[in-house]
């Protein structure tokens, strides 16, 4: 890995993606800001640009590497939320958000996703009081999350809505499901879907 290839990533979706946290908000990361602020609703529905093979498989790769997912693994959340009844690209959005890395990073106790993986792996991470170190595990609502490391920087991020925490706490839950306008990115999951159905 050379030292800035993430920001590569910035580069070529043309939005920051704070894949190594803060790293994106300095000199280096050659996206001028991001396209939208956290939280903010509905921008991404303005980001479709064609729906061609390289669009498809830009938009995939992209939320690859927001959610540090292998291909095997996002092709497993699309063959899964394809199963359900419910629209399979929120779907396939509801389980990306829910992985228990995703759910650390979120609740504020790393600074990017990779970092929470760590905290996950390393046995830092406490999923209804019992320890868990698969960082892929899907959250369900009324799960309580507790974090042992004592050494965490909060992260700027806002939490959203289907996760409750206090400012500083080391415990967080699970209150609802994730929701597809909340995930801080503007993602267009329907390019996923239209990459996967080709
Ligand atoms: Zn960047």
């Amino acid at each position: 890995m050379k030292k800035h290839s993430n920001c590569r990533i910035c580069r070529r979706v043309g939005e920051k993606l704070f894949l190594k946290g803060e790293k994106c908000n300095l000199p280096n990361c050659p996206v001028a800001k991001r396209s939208y602020a956290p939280g903010q609703t509905g921008a991404k529905r303005n980001t479709r640009r064609g729906s061609d093979y390289s669009v498809q498989l830009l938009e995939k790769q992209k939320a690859r590497a927001i959610y540090g997912v292998s291909e095997k693994q996002m092709a497993n959340y699309f063959h899964e939320a394809r199963k359900t009844k419910s629209a399979t690209g929120e779907t396939l959005m509801k389980m990306l958000e829910s992985r228990l890395d995703n759910v650390v990073y979120r609740l504020g106790w790393a600074e990017s996703r990779d970092q929470a993986r760590q905290l996950v792996s390393h046995g830092k991470i406490l999923l209804n009081d019992k320890k868990v170190k698969i960082a892929s595990l899907q959250v369900k609502i009324s799960d309580k999350i507790r974090t042992l490391a004592r050494d965490y920087n909060e992260n700027k991020q806002e939490i959203p809505n289907w996760l409750k925490k206090e400012k500083n706490s080391s415990e967080g839950e699970v209150i609802g499901e994730a929701k597809l306008d909340d995930t801080g990115y503007a993602i267009n999951e329907q390019l996923i879907i239209e990459y996967y159905s080709r």
